[in-house]
């Protein structure tokens, strides 16, 4: 038994959302540390690079002061049991995420015998909030207001805007 409870919310975090946040300030609640780790999957290139993701998930997050953040290209089961913690926390929004997430718990377990996942439940309102809806929806210039934390909305808007400009550059 660890001395402390230390909890482990992976993510892609690509970037950021208010969906996201909500499980985090549950979680910081129940346990006494929490660890946000930016996943890096080198097959997905993300939106955002993973300094440019953990940049604003420690922004969001700096007023929780048991919420670390970190990044990790490991698995995920052998950087829990570098971290000394024994659980895992995912949010489940519906159905469709429960397939995968039962699939990678009893992965995870396999591999760690020691982890344990937990499953938070998605507040109702941001049931059909994820970071591809946020992506899509920045890419027509919509407004985030209700999708993302207020501090990071110019730093998306930049960033779509810097990718539109990559593109255009690319036809001529
Ligand atoms: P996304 O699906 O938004 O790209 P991530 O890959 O970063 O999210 O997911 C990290 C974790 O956060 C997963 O457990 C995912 O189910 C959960 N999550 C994502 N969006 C929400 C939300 N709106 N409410 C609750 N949990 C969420």
């Amino acid at each position: 038994m660890s001395e402390h409870n230390i909890a482990i919310y992976p993510g892609s975090f690509d970037p950021i959302t208010l969906g996201h946040l909500n499980i985090i300030k549950r979680t910081s609640r129940i346990f006494d540390r929490l660890i946000v780790c930016v996943m890096v999957n080198s097959e997905k290139r993300g939106l955002f690079t993973p300094e440019e993701r953990v940049d604003m998930v420690r922004r969001v997050t700096a007023r929780f002061s048991n919420v670390e953040v970190d990044f990790s290209d490991k698995l995920l089961s052998e950087y829990a049991e570098s971290k000394g913690a024994h659980v895992v926390v995912k949010g489940l929004r519906a159905m469709s995420d429960f397939e995968k997430e039962f699939q990678m718990a009893h992965i995870n377990r396999r591999l760690n015998p020691a982890l344990d996942t937990m499953f938070l439940t998605a507040t109702e309102k941001y049931t059909f909030l994820s970071s591809s809806v946020v992506k899509e929806l920045a890419a027509y210039g919509a407004n985030l207001k209700e999708l993302v934390p207020r501090e990071i909305i110019d730093e998306i808007e930049a960033k779509m805007q810097q990718r539109k400009e990559e593109k255009h550059g690319d036809r001529h």
